[in-house]
């Protein structure tokens, strides 16, 4: 997995491997080639070939992380205007990133939460810490809702640009919460498989037992082990009412398990009390 020496091939152009955090990512001079570009009045950002304008669209986009991951203001990036060529580039590489399906796998989780140190990604030439690329996301929204500093620059963007910026933030704010969780809560396994449910509930599995025993990696060092344990020959129906009947043996009430629960499509195994 993620902690392995050797780089592992999840996307087509996405790899992942362990970071040494003794090294140094070198990315002050693709922000300085960033924002030099977009005052350049004499560059000309169509001139490129195709496959210089995507590497420079990617390194830009990790421009952007870098600038926002070291508490710097999101209307610090754009130093021209929202048509500028650059910018709407940077952008769709972002988009083009945040759309990923690893993103939203289950499995993804105990990749980037498990190791103590980060994780480099490799999305085409650029690498950098995971942990910067989710706490630029993460912060976004310290900029253009609950802060000041950026609300009138935010509001300023044309609406699909702040979609795309909304949608990265979304996606990058619980895999945060995800490893902040991790680190800093020590509670018995099931309280914190239920905490780890809550924040997974729409990641995605091939394989829905998937979605409980993807999780399970996360909580071994917790104590009080809990009685679940990856069976293939269960059907989703035995693993999700197991973890529900484990819930309600928990709580001593139906509340929770009951506050989650859906209409059920007739036909189905699940019993009606269970969540997905
Ligand atoms: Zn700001």
């Amino acid at each position: 997995m993620a902690s392995g020496k050797l780089p592992i091939v999840l996307e087509s152009s996405c790899l992942w491997f362990k970071w040494d955090p003794q090294g140094d990512i070198k990315d002050k001079s693709k922000v300085d080639s960033f924002f030099s570009r977009q005052r350049d009045s004499l560059y000309k950002a169509d001139g490129r070939s195709a496959i210089q304008r995507l590497r420079d669209s990617q390194a830009d986009a990790f421009a952007i992380m870098n600038v926002l991951s070291n508490g710097r203001c999101l209307k610090s990036c754009l130093q021209t205007d929202s048509n500028s060529t650059i910018w709407i580039q940077a952008l769709g590489a972002i988009d083009h990133l945040s759309k990923l399906q690893w993103w939203s796998r289950i499995w993804v989780l105990q990749e980037v939460v498990l190791p103590r140190n980060d994780v480099i990604a490799i999305y085409g030439e650029i690498r950098a810490p995971i942990g910067l690329i989710e706490k630029s996301g993460s912060v976004l929204p310290r900029h253009y809702e609950k802060g000041e500093c950026c609300k009138a620059f935010w509001h300023s963007l044309p609406a699909s640009q702040r979609a795309i910026l909304d949608r990265f933030a979304k996606i990058m704010t619980p895999l945060e919460g995800l490893r902040e969780l991790h680190y800093s809560i020590q509670e018995d396994q099931l309280a914190m498989l239920i905490h780890y449910l809550r924040l997974t509930r729409y990641k995605k599995a091939t394989d829905p037992r998937d979605k409980i025993f993807g999780l399970l990696s996360l909580i071994n060092d917790c104590p009080n082990p809990v009685d679940i344990v990856p069976d293939y020959k269960q059907t989703e129906a035995q693993v999700y009412t197991n973890v529900a009947l484990h819930i309600i043996n928990h709580d001593r009430c139906l509340n929770r398990i009951l506050a989650v629960c859906e209409e059920k499509a007739s036909g189905t195994a699940l019993p009606t009390w269970v969540p997905r």
